[in-house]
């Protein structure tokens, strides 16, 4: 597939010739990550298309979360980086599969069925944003907008074998992204290679008052044109930690360190609060705001309605019931416990408290190096329907959401192609996206 800075220097009836083969792939494509009961693959607006998530705006599309509470529900307006899209050339095309209400981490929840990884199709995509990675690996889209809340961009990339960036906490706006849990929420890039991360980054990210946890601190110079493989930088490692992964995982781990100790880079050993204390503050953060931010879906402003109902609690319960699935159902509910009073200290405030820590821990260690480096999972991508126990689910997200709870910029680089693809993850402070990008395009280019 065309990248997507060539793309940009095509003229208009190369892009829409682009278009309609793209269309095809999608619906040829047994992978599934494209949803195609919708008009998103129309080739009426003009620009580079970029296949969109689920859970952002696009006025006039539907949008679903890949949930069956949403289906029929049309967007009345743009998320903010669709127009930012837009006003680049570029125009959002085609939606890609997720996990319900992006909760998950295998694509396997959503009211469409599961999005198969193109490097082995008896296994997952990955998830959250399982149909934006699988379908950009897979050679049918030139680039996808995911949302990582926990790992949701960085680990479909990982397990499908591409890019994928999750921005600083406040870089890239969130207003009109659906909210699964809005602390930890960012829309970030999924792209074939580590120069379109940057450029797609750069088109995206941005000061936005319509989104209040937007920051200003977001540089506007170009990372893209900054690009740079040769800078130095003292990278910290986490022997200790990265125990917790099956070998392939660690000999893939300690390849890269080697390959970057030949590249010239400085590695020290740096140690933090065992990754089990990620999981807990993680867990009970997301689905406490998520349990707030799904009440809105009650069968009277959005999507879907059950019939029959005889009142209005009735209509609230038959919807919610048949609208929502099994996993979103179970957070509703665990979230709803951990706020509610005689728990709330005992859970939901302690969270806080540890995610305070870990935030702590992150800036101490940014005082002794630039960057950290991580695997982005303890495994590779898992056969379809293996992983369905939500505690392994959720444990298998280890090394991705302590990024979330400390706001922090991280990019994932595909290390091994095969048999099977496996990521790792280059971890900097608040920011510093450039410092990532420049030491992943260095990496890239010499594995
Ligand atoms: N797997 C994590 C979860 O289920 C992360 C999902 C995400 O980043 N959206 O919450």
């Amino acid at each position: 597939m065309i990248k997507l800075r060539d793309a940009i220097n095509l003229d208009r009836e190369k892009i829409q010739e682009i278009k309609l083969q793209i269309a095809q792939l999608a619906k040829d494509s047994a992978l599934n990550a494209y949803i195609l009961d919708n008009n998103s693959l129309s080739t009426a607006n003009e620009g580079v298309p970029i296949l969109i998530k689920d859970n952002i705006n696009v006025k006039d599309w539907e949008i679903t979360c890949a949930s069956k509470i949403l289906k029929g529900y049309k967007s009345p307006y743009n998320a903010s980086v669709i127009n930012n899209l837009i006003s680049n050339n570029l125009t959002p095309f085609g939606r890609s599969n997720m996990d319900e209400f992006a909760m998950g981490s295998t694509s396997e929840s959503s009211c469409y069925g599961v999005t198969k990884n193109p490097k082995d199709t008896s296994r997952v995509s990955g998830g959250s944003s399982g149909g934006s990675a699988a379908a950009v690996a897979g050679g049918i889209a030139i680039a996808a907008l995911g949302s990582d809340t926990g790992g949701s961009i960085r680990q479909p990339a990982g397990y499908c074998g591409c890019v994928g960036l999750k921005p600083t906490y406040g870089s890239v706006s969130r207003y009109g992204l659906i909210a699964y849990s809005s602390s930890l929420d960012q829309i970030g890039p999924i792209t074939q290679d580590v120069r379109d991360c940057a450029l797609l980054f750069d088109y995206i990210k941005g000061y936005d008052k319509l989104d209040s946890t937007s920051s200003k601190k977001v540089q506007n110079e170009s990372i893209f044109k900054n690009l740079n493989p040769n800078r130095k930088f003292k990278i910290g490692v986490l022997n200790r930690l990265i125990k917790n992964s099956n070998k392939e995982i660690q000999d893939a781990y300690y390849n890269l360190i080697d390959l970057l100790k030949k590249l010239g880079h400085n590695i020290k050993e740096i140690d933090m609060l065992d990754l089990d204390y990620h999981i807990s503050s993680y867990y009970i953060t997301s689905m406490a705001e998520a349990s707030s931010n799904l009440a809105r879906f009650d069968g009277i402003r959005y999507g879907s309605r059950a019939k029959d109902i005889e009142n209005i609690k009735d209509l609230f319960l038959k919807t919610r019931t048949e609208g929502f699935g099994e996993e979103v159902k179970r957070r509703i509910l665990i979230g709803n416990f951990v706020l509610s009073s005689g728990y709330y200290d005992a859970y939901y405030l302690k969270a806080q408290k540890v995610r305070d820590y870990i935030k702590f821990q992150y800036d101490e260690i940014f005082k002794e190096v630039d960057i950290i480096i991580s695997p982005i999972a303890p495994n590779v991508a898992p056969k379809i329907g293996e992983g369905t126990n939500p505690l392994e689910m959720y444990l298998s997200d280890i090394y991705t959401i302590g990024v979330n709870l400390a706001g922090l910029p991280s990019i994932c680089i595909p290390i091994i192609e095969k048999p099977l693809p496996i990521g790792m993850q280059f971890i900097t402070s608040h920011f510093k996206e450039q410092d990532i990008l420049d030491l992943a395009l260095n990496v890239e280019g010499n594995l």
